[in-house]
């Protein structure tokens, strides 16, 4: 935590330098001391220590300054540091000024200078004016923070990736919160290049991209090594219980991630059926228990970097990254699971971020807080959200394409909607537009049974309407289904009754394997494949078992 500051301005050097050499004496075990010699280099400063997140806890300032007065210096520095003390240091000849400044900025106190000696004439002003301070002060929040507009996609983005990143940070509403106010003015930073994000030295980045952030951060999107055992692509829990393994088991194991370790479990509020969590856990917790599990063993992560292709050379397999760089390895395990299906409804598009959301963070609850919030979807994902949203919102309203919910839905999720008082079904229905100016505010609801239409107003659109593997970057490498599913194991042998075009091994494929001997698919990505948590984690760590049977055989690539 940051020692609170005391800042002294006057332009005459020989009193500053008294100020300084008395305040520091006095005060520099629990207060940073700092001096300026105009009004304009200290608001600099000051600016600085907005951006830092430093507490200013006393301003003590000459009146009789060319340029800028004591009283001007402080109007403009009270808008960054409302809750500090402030005091004029004033000549005999000031009194006036003195008694006039008290009314306009509020001033605590006026000091006559010279005040020798300090014991009798400054101290105990300021240990007063401190400890007033000190009693009504609360530490500010270290870390991160994110300035933007509620309604902003962008901002959202920014707030999404950290979050699930799970790097701590504060988010203020520049409609809502003075320290966003602040923040905009010392940084200087136009309202239209919102978002800002501040760090904890000070420095800032506007309207930035999530990779932009991560740099700065210095996440890790480079790998360390040209060339290790395995690589694993996707940290949802197929690919975080592949590197676990992988790593426990003592190779040198690189796990790749788009965005942010969990994948769809991420995004679950409370995921109820995972073996050995009987009260159930959050898909953030999960995720971040995963990580630092695989981290105590070594592997190395990248996040958030994308692999965009992947080739043989000889007994390795190369996979590239969409920063054009290169990595090897001995043998890959793809677990990029399955990315949320995009609707065509007019309006949804122009609002996503906006109101509108697929996949919604549950941090999104607070925002909608006594709103009225509908869900698409009838699968055990859109019953989660309903449980998780409902219990900040007024009224949830499910909206379900099919008559019942019990055909896509989990037994006892669908018993806890039906008892839960806020959360509505709407069966046999589907959203037709969504409207609003600047952000979602009302729905239009067709039942395709009832030949009806209807319009609601509506705080937000949560949307978990089905996902669909993204695989075009293994086209030409990996034999996908009609769907873009991976193809594994004995399937590939048995669609054409032989081994698959290319194949270079002297044995079969071994199950979770693809049509390319050493790379493997698990978890959702995989063709046929149970979509659940527990299969995809059980999957991850099977496939480790046959990279070590390909390693023993000093590759076995035929
Ligand atoms: C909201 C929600 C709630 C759910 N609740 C439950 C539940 O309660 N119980 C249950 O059993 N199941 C639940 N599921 C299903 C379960 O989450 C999935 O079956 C499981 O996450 C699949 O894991 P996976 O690792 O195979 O894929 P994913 O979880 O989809 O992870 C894939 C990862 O790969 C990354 N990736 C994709 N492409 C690339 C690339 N080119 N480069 C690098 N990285 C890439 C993605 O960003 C992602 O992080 C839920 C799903 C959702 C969406």
């Amino acid at each position: 935590m940051p020692k609170p500051v005391i800042w002294t301005v006057d332009d005459d050097p020989d009193v500053l330098r008294a100020v300084e050499r008395d305040l520091r004496r006095h005060y520099g075990d629990r207060y940073r001391v700092m001096a300026a010699d105009s009004g304009a280099s200290a608001l600099a400063g000051v600016e600085q220590l907005k951006l830092r997140n430093e507490p200013v806890a006393l301003f003590l300032v000459d009146q009789r300054m060319p340029r800028m007065s004591g009283v001007e210096f402080l109007e403009k520095a009270l808008k960054l540091f409302p809750d500090a003390k402030r005091a004029l240091l004033t000549a005999y000849a000031d009194t006036d000024a003195a008694i006039r400044a008290i009314n306009q900025v509020s001033i605590d106190h006026y000091l006559m200078k010279p005040w020798d000696p300090p014991e009798e004439r400054l101290y105990g002003i300021v240990d007063d004016l401190l400890d007033d301070w000190q009693a009504s002060y609360h530490p500010v929040v270290e870390g991160i923070r994110v300035v933007g507009h509620r309604w902003s996609p962008t901002a959202m983005e920014i707030r999404d990736f950290l979050g699930r990143n799970f790097l701590p940070y504060q988010w203020l509403d520049v409609e809502k919160d003075e320290a966003a106010d602040q923040l905009v003015t010392s940084s200087k930073v136009e309202c239209s290049s919102l978002p800002l994000v501040v760090f904890p030295d000070g420095s800032f980045l506007s309207k930035p991209t999530p990779a932009m952030v991560a740099d700065k951060l210095g996440l890790r999107t480079r790998a360390e090594q040209p060339f290790y055992d395995l690589l694993v692509v996707g940290a949802g829990p197929a690919g975080l219980a592949a590197a676990v393994y992988g790593g426990a088991d003592g190779l040198r194991t690189l796990l790749i991630e788009r965005e942010a370790p969990g994948g769809q479990a991420g995004r679950s509020s409370r995921i109820e059926n995972y073996l050995g969590f009987p009260t159930g856990l959050s898909g953030f917790d999960l995720a971040r228990r995963a990580v630092a599990q695989a981290r105590r063993f070594g592997v190395e992560i990248l996040a958030p970097q994308e692999v965009a292709g992947v080739k043989v050379e000889g007994p390795s397999r190369v996979i590239r990254l969409s920063d054009g760089s290169e990595v090897a390895g001995r043998a890959v395990i793809i677990t990029t699971g399955i990315a949320f299906r995009r609707l065509e409804v007019p309006g949804l598009d122009r609002l996503q971020g906006a109101g509108v959301h697929y996949y919604a963070p549950m941090s999104e609850a607070f925002s909608y807080r006594d709103g009225d919030i509908y869900i698409i979807g009838g699968a055990n994902s859109a019953g989660q959200a309903a449980m998780y949203f409902s219990r900040f919102a007024r009224q949830v309203t499910m909206v379900v394409r099919g008559d019942s919910l019990s055909a896509t839905m989990s037994q006892y999720l669908e018993t806890q909607i039906g008892t839960t008082p806020n959360i509505a079904v709407r069966l046999n229905s589907n959203v037709v537009e969504v409207r609003g100016s600047a952000h979602c505010e009302e729905l239009v609801i067709e039942n395709g049974k009832a030949g009806e239409r209807q319009t609601v107003p509506a705080s937000a659109l949560l949307i978990y309407a089905g996902a669909v593997p993204r695989t075009e970057w293994l086209a030409g490498v990996v034999e996908r289904d009609s769907l873009g599913y991976i193809i594994s194991g004995q399937h590939l042998v048995q669609r054409e009754h032989r081994r698959p075009r290319g194949w270079t091994a002297d044995r079969d494929p071994f199950y979770l394997e693809t049509s390319v001997p050493g790379i493997f698919a698990v978890g959702d990505i995989r063709s046929g494949s149970v979509k659940r948590v527990a299969s995809a984690v059980g999957e991850g760590s099977m496939a480790v078992q046959f990279v070590h049977k390909i390693l023993a055989g000093g590759g076995a690539y035929g």
